[in-house]
C-alpha cells in the first residue's frame, strides 16, 4: 500500500496517548481484515499488535479462497482435458493425484503464512499468540485478555491483559451444521473438513445453495466425483439474479451433478459401520444411498462466543452478528469490528477494505482521511463455480423494486467461441449468459450479471466502470475487444 509519509506520526502520538495505553491499536484476529487494518495503523506509526489463536491469514489463505481457488483451477485443467480432443489432442490415460495437488496447495499456503509473519514483523506490528476475550477492568475501561489458544478456562494463570486506545474485533466466522438429528454433525464434515480430505471421494454429497456448495459441488463433479447436491427450495444463488441462477442450474445437470431439490434440508445420516458409506435421508423422503463424503455448506455463523461481547455491552445482531455502524463502529466507545463477523458483505476485500478504512480515519493525519469509511455499494464478486459467475450491483428484481418502470435490461446468450470448433450438438454446448440492469433516463447501469468462462476475469474492470457511475451509453461507446467474450457486454442492445 502506498502511504504518503508526510502523514506518518500523526498528533495522536506526539500527545503521549500511548503511554497509558500497550498499545495504540489492538486488534483480535489475524485475518484478512485485522492485518490489513494493523498493518494500515503502523504505517502511520501507531504502536500496533495483533492477536490470532490460530494461523496468520484467517479463513481465506488457510481454508477459504486460496485453498478453493487452487482446487478451483484443478477442476478447470479437468474440464479441459476432458475437451482437449475437440482441439485435437490426444487424450491418452490421465492420472489425478489427489495426495500431490494436496501437498503443493498446502505447502503454498504454508509459503503464505509465513509471508504473512513476515510482513506483520516488517510493519512492526507485534503478534501476541492465543484466544483474546473482552473484559471491563475496575474503572470500566474496556481490556482485552489473551489466553492460550487451547484453553478455555477464564481464570488461567497465563492470561495476559492488555489496555489498548483502540480495540479492534476481526474475528471472522466458521462454517455451521445445521441445528437437526445428532446424526448429521456426527457423519458430515464443513469445508474446513474439505481442505483435510486425503482422497477424492466416490460419491459425495453437498447440502446448501449458496456460494461454497455450489463452488464445492463443481470441483468435485470435475475431478471425477459422482456428485449431488441437496437443496432446501427449488435452485441454488437464489439471492443472485434469475439469469445466473438459472444458467448454472442447467450447467450443473449438464455436468451431471445429481440436484435435489425442496427437500427441506437433511433429516438424518445413517452410518452403515461395515463399509463405512452413510444413507441420507431427505425431509422429503428422498434417500441417497452409498455415499463416501456428506459435506454440509448451508452457512456460517461469527466467531464471537467466546469473547465475551454482552460482558462489555457489545450489542449483536441476528444471528449473533457484531452491530457496527457506517463506520466500523459497535456500541462500545472505541471497539471497532469488521470483516466477516459483522455478517454485512463477507468477502476478502470487504474485510480488507473495511479494516484500512478504519485505520486511515484513526490514525492517519490526512484530513482527507477524517471521515473514511467503506461503501457496501457495487461490490463486485465472483462465485468459482463451474462455469463461473460474476456479478456486480442489483439483481433486476430489486432494480425494479427501487426504480420501478425506469428499469431496462439487455441481456444476451450464446456459446463461447472456445466450444466453436467442438464437434457436438449446439444445444450441448455450455452456454454464457450475460445481463445489463440500468435505471433512470440515462440509463446508469445498477446491475451487471455474467456466468461463463472467464467471468471472474472480466469483471474487474466492468466494477469501476460501475463505480464511476457508467451508463449504457457509456458501455456502447466503448470499443469492444474482439473475439472475447467480454466484448458482448458493450455491445448489447
Ligand atoms: P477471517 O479471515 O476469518 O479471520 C479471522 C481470524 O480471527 C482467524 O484467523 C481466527 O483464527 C481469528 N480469531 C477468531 N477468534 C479469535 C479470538 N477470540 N482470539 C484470537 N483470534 C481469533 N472471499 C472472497 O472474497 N473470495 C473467495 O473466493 C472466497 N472464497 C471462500 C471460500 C471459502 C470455503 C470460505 C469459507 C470463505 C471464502 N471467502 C471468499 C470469504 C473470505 O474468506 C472471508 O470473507 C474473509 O476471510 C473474512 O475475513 P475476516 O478478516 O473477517 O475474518
Ligand atoms: P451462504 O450464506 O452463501 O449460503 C448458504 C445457503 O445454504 C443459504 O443461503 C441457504 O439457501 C442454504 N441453507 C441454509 N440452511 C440450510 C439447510 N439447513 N439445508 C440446506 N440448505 C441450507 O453461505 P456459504 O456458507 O456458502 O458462504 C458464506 C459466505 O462466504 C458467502 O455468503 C460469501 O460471502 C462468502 N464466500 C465467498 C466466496 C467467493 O467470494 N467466491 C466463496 C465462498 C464463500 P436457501 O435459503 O436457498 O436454502
Amino acid at each position: 500500500a502506498s502511504i504518503d509519509t508526510k502523514f506518518i506520526r500523526p498528533a495522536f502520538l506526539r500527545g503521549g496517548a500511548a503511554k497509558q495505553y500497550d498499545f495504540d491499536l489492538l486488534v483480535i484476529g489475524a485475518g484478512s481484515g485485522g492485518i490489513a487494518s494493523a498493518r494500515r495503523a503502523a504505517s502511520y506509526g501507531a504502536k500496533v499488535a495483533v492477536v490470532e489463536m490460530g494461523r496468520l491469514g484467517g479463513t481465506c489463505v488457510n481454508v477459504g479462497c486460496v485453498p478453493k481457488k487452487v482446487m478451483f483451477n484443478a477442476a478447470t485443467i479437468a474440464e479441459m482435458l476432458h475437451g482437449m480432443h475437440h482441439y485435437g489432442f490426444e487424450s491418452g490415460t490421465v492420472q489425478f493425484d489427489w495426495g500431490y495437488i494436496q501437498r503443493s496447495r498446502d505447502a503454498y499456503i504454508a509459503r503464505l503464512n509465513k509471508i504473512y509473519d513476515t510482513n506483520l514483523s516488517n510493519s512492526g506490528v507485534t503478534k501476541l499468540i492465543g484466544r483474546a476475550s473482552l473484559a471491563k477492568d475496575a474503572d470500566g475501561n474496556v481490556e482485552v485478555i489473551v489466553s492460550p489458544s487451547d484453553s478455555d478456562s477464564a481464570t488461567n494463570s497465563s492470561q495476559r491483559r492488555y489496555r489498548a486506545k483502540h480495540i479492534l474485533i476481526a474475528t471472522g466466522g466458521a462454517p455451521t451444521i445445521p441445528s437437526g438429528d445428532s446424526s448429521i454433525m456426527k457423519h458430515s464434515i464443513t469445508s474446513d473438513d474439505f481442505f483435510e480430505l486425503q482422497s477424492l471421494p466416490k460419491k459425495v454429497v453437498v447440502v446448501g445453495a449458496g456460494y461454497i456448495a455450489v463452488e464445492l459441488a463443481g470441483i468435485l463433479q470435475a475431478l471425477g466425483s459422482d456428485t449431488s447436491l441437496v437443496l432446501r427450495k427449488e435452485k441454488a444463488l437464489r439471492n443472485f439474479d434469475e439469469i445466473l441462477s438459472e444458467a448454472l442450474d442447467v450447467e450443473m445437470q449438464r455436468q451431471g451433478i445429481s440436484i435435489f431439490r425442496n427437500t427441506m434440508g437433511v433429516s438424518r445420516i445413517k452410518y452403515n459401520k461395515s463399509n463405512g458409506l452413510k444413507k441420507i435421508i431427505l425431509n422429503n423422503g428422498k434417500v441417497i444411498k452409498d455415499v463416501d463424503v456428506v459435506i454440509m455448506a448451508a452457512g456460517r455463523s461469527p466467531l464471537v462466543d467466546s469473547l465475551g461481547l454482552q460482558d462489555v455491552g457489545i450489542q449483536q445482531k441476528d444471528g449473533g452478528y457484531i452491530d457496527v455502524n457506517e463506520y466500523s463502529e459497535t456500541s462500545v466507545d472505541r471497539v471497532y469490528a469488521v470483516g466477516d463477523v459483522c455478517g454485512n458483505v463477507e468477502l476478502t476485500p470487504m474485510a480488507i477494505a473495511a479494516g484500512r478504512r478504519l485505520a486511515d480515519r484513526l490514525f492517519s493525519a490526512n484530513p482527507d482521511h477524517a471521515h473514511a469509511k467503506v461503501s457496501y455499494e457495487n461490490v463486485p464478486t465472483v462465485v468459482f463455480s463451474h462455469p463461473p459467475i460474476g456479478t456486480i450491483g442489483l439483481t433486476e428484481n430489486e432494480a425494479i423494486e427501487k426504480y420501478g418502470e425506469s428499469v431496462k435490461v439487455y441481456s444476451s446468450k450464446f456459446s463461447n467461441m472456445w466450444y466453436g470448433p467442438f464437434q457436438i450438438e449446439a444445444s450441448e454446448k455450455p452456454k454464457t449468459c450475460m445481463k445489463l440492469v440500468c435505471a433512470g433516463k440515462n440509463e446508469q447501469v445498477v446491475g451487471l450479471h455474467v456466468i461463463g468462462i472467464a467471468a471472474d476475469e472480466l469483471l474487474q474492470g466492468f466494477g469501476v466502470a460501475m463505480k464511476m457511475g457508467a451508463t449504457k451509453a457509456d458501455f456502447d461507446s466503448t470499443i469492444a475487444i474482439h473475439p472475447t467474450a467480454a466484448e458482448e457486454l458493450v455491445t448489447l442492445f
